[in-house]
């Protein structure tokens, strides 16, 4: 008996009371009081004991099942989830546009095509490698014929996105910087983000050096240049940002952001922050005093200043101030399509007698339609204002924004801009070769 006690007590072996308790409880039901109870106590012992077991079995294949589920979702959300995003956010609204005629083609491929802006560093796409999906990458890029791509880097978003209002206090990013596994450092830091992303377009230089270069000085960008003459198969790219947030306040950051290889800044991107007011703010001012240093900086150091996402009053005060010809990187004009972003009259003029250039845009917001006629619209129409030598394209590809076509496709816009009645000087200059001319006199030495 002593054994058998001994056996309940031990929780490590209970399937063997249960085993053996149904002929010891019917042995001693025949004797005594006492021995009856005692079975009974042993009966229920053991069903206690079964049950607590069953349950711990059941609650362990639950907790396996768990790790198991989470582990699955997990694998899922980082392996599939970047590319799902991507996708939704970056659509084309004509997946297969018209094929172009044989003049146009030829006219297209003879051109040095310059876009001012793209924002595929975001994504977390390999950019050497073709996706089916979104607007850029380097295979992409060579079959559209683009000598030059400036790549914007955006390096906080807010949650919700406005056009107008917005606060500097949430952002959409960091959800982003998590599943797309940045490095701990970039997840609260814009300025890491935005050196983080300039050594992912240095490694996809790398990884591809016979097709594509990050242009740094003038002297690259005409090496460059005189190269593809003889090896069209190739593109390049410039790093821009999008807000001068990623300062953090600091002018001195200023000089880690161009060892980091950024050419092009722009001062405010969807909210008002430490250096200018945005468009989409909530002050709508202009600089403050860091602002000013900044600009004075810039010069300095041969930075291109862009005004895209710009509050008026920043326009205003940055044109006032600064010695060198500024980017509108992607824009669209009031005169076709009037919001707080885009530029008025007046804007244009002022950038005209600045020297800069206004890259037109390609979604909605910018141009108020969704295909090529409103993009060569807006391009006409700041020709007609201030001379076609201010036109650009700024595409805002992968931009979270739907556009007509990928990048592959620009010989749409050649079509669209003859179709207008553009000569073929003129579309040389508004496809890229107003951007050359700007960079080439610009860019550091
Ligand atoms: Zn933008």
């Amino acid at each position: 008996m002593r054994e058998v006690w001994q056996l309940l007590h031990d929780g490590g072996i209970c399937d063997a009371v249960g085993t053996v308790s149904g002929s010891v409880k019917s042995v001693w039901l025949g004797n005594n009081q006492t021995t009856a109870v005692r079975g009974d106590r042993v009966g229920r012992a053991v069903n206690d004991m079964n049950r607590k077991r069953r349950f711990r079995k059941l609650w362990q294949m639950g907790m396996l099942g768990t790790i198991a589920l989470t582990t699955i979702l997990l694998f899922l959300a980082y392996s599939l989830g970047p590319a799902y995003i991507d996708k939704r956010f970056n659509p084309v609204g004509i997946q297969y546009p018209e094929p172009v005629n044989a003049d146009a083609k030829a006219l297209h491929e003879s051109l040095a095509i310059a876009d001012l802006h793209a924002d595929s560093l975001l994504w977390g796409r390999d950019l050497t490698q073709r996706a089916d999906f979104a607007h850029v990458d380097l295979p992409r890029l060579i079959e559209g014929n683009v000598a030059l791509q400036l790549f914007a880097v955006v390096t906080q978003v807010p949650d919700p996105l406005l056009l107008e209002g917005n606060r500097d206090d949430s952002d959409s990013l960091t959800k982003l910087a998590i599943l797309q596994r940045w490095p701990l450092r970039t997840w609260s830091s814009p300025l890491e983000r935005s050196l983080y992303q300039a050594k992912r377009l240095q490694r996809f230089a790398q990884k591809a050096p016979d097709q594509f270069r990050i242009l740094n000085t003038q002297q690259d960008l005409s090496e460059y240049l005189a190269q593809r003459q003889t090896h069209p198969a190739m593109s390049a790219g410039i790093l821009s940002l999008e807000g001068a947030q990623v300062l953090e306040g600091q002018l001195d950051n200023l000089d880690r952001l161009y060892e980091a290889g950024y050419r092009v800044i722009g001062l405010s991107h969807f909210f008002d922050n430490e250096v200018a007011d945005s468009a989409h703010g909530i002050g709508l001012g202009g600089l403050s005093d860091l602002g000013r240093a900044v600009i004075r900086r810039m010069d300095e150091r041969g930075l291109i200043i862009d005004l895209a996402h710009a509050s008026p009053q920043t326009i205003d005060e940055v044109l006032a101030l600064t010695q060198r010809p500024v980017l509108a990187s992607h824009t669209g004009v009031q005169g076709t399509c009037e919001n707080l972003r885009n530029l008025s009259d007046r804007q244009l003029q002022s950038i005209a007698q600045n020297g800069g250039i206004i890259g037109i845009g390609f979604w909605k917001t910018a141009v108020c339609g969704t295909d090529v006629e409103a993009i060569v619209r807006a391009m006409r129409y700041v020709a007609d204002r201030i001379g076609v030598e201010h036109v650009a394209l700024g595409s805002d590809f992968d931009g979270a924004v739907r556009v007509p076509f990928d990048v592959s496709h620009l010989d749409q816009i050649t079509v669209g801009l003859l179709a207008d009645g553009f000569t073929e000087t003129e579309i040389q200059s508004i496809m890229g070769m107003n951007v050359v001319r700007l960079l080439r006199q610009h860019l550091p030495t």
